[in-house]
């Protein structure tokens, strides 16, 4: 049976897509930006966690150091999601539905293609918000991805640095598989919603919003482009959880400079 471990539910999303949704955030993500607001939902549930590359190793030696009683999550099924979001179908109107977001969220694939495929059966509009980590673009897990996106209506698509040395010392990991993905969607005429957090001293060099504007011409499918100004409301959660947060003296990004990468990025 398929099992999702899921951290917690927002039966009135309002900013996870299109209308208002039912946002499902599923546990789990092996990226470490620096700038998250979620670390509680970073730990990977022991059942999904197979993995011993450097990188997971290390983010669990972070975990072991970490206070865990703020890592609660629940196992469920689709079928049990699914009907728990149906009770807010009538709120659904403009466009709205279910979203599936983290934590990574594809880091329980089996799961999102359960979900969507019987939202899709009931004509419920389908979201994945995802920052791409663990896709890949060859074997079963391929295979699984592709059978997600015939079920998937909208992806949003973070992308958190375009320079792929930046991208490793803000997230631990390279962003190549997830530029991959992007025009992987593009190629498969996808719907794409892109997210950029703006962190001073971090992601607002103008050169590196320039990069990100032309990669970004090169997809067809992108129909929204999001700023995101970096906000230290996770900060307590960091202490809560006995984590070191590593932005300390970073301030949110001033209006100028919001409005100068919005425009770079084309965004009215
Ligand atoms: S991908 Fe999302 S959940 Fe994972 S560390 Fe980054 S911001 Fe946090």
């Amino acid at each position: 049976m398929i099992k999702g471990y899921v951290h917690s539910i927002e039966s009135f999303g309002a900013v996870d897509g299109p209308g208002v949704r039912f946002v499902v955030f599923m546990q789990g993500c092996k990226m470490r930006c620096k700038y998250c607001h979620n670390p509680e939902t970073w730990k990977i549930p022991s059942e999904l966690n197979g993995d011993s590359s450097e990188e997971s190793i290390e983010a669990e030696k972070e975990d072991t150091n970490s206070n865990d009683s703020l890592c609660s999550y629940k196992v469920v099924t689709p079928e049990e999601i699914f009907k728990q979001a149906l009770r807010y179908k009538p709120y659904w109107k403009n466009g709205g539905g279910i979203t599936v977001s983290g934590g990574e969220a594809l880091l329980q694939i089996d799961f999102i293609i359960e979900l969507f495929t019987l939202a899709k059966k009931e004509g419920v509009h389908t979201t994945l918000d995802t920052s791409g980590n663990p896709y890949m673009n060859d074997g079963e897990w391929f295979e699984k991805f592709k059978k997600l996106c015939e079920v998937t209506d909208l992806f949003m698509l973070d992308i958190k640095q375009i320079d792929d040395e930046k991208h490793k010392d803000l997230t631990g990991f390279s962003n190549k598989n997830i530029l991959d993905m992007a025009t992987y969607l593009s190629d498969n005429d996808k719907a794409m919603w892109i997210r950029y957090v703006l962190v001073p001293g971090l992601t607002d060099d103008e050169g590196d919003v320039k990069k990100l504007a032309e990669f970004i011409d090169t997809l067809k499918t992108v129909e929204r482009v999001e700023v995101l100004p970096y906000h230290r409301m996770g900060v307590p959660t960091y202490e809560k959880l006995g984590i070191k947060y590593r932005l300390e003296g970073v301030t949110a990004p001033d209006a100028d400079t919001i409005k100068k990468t919005k425009e770079i990025l084309n965004i009215e």
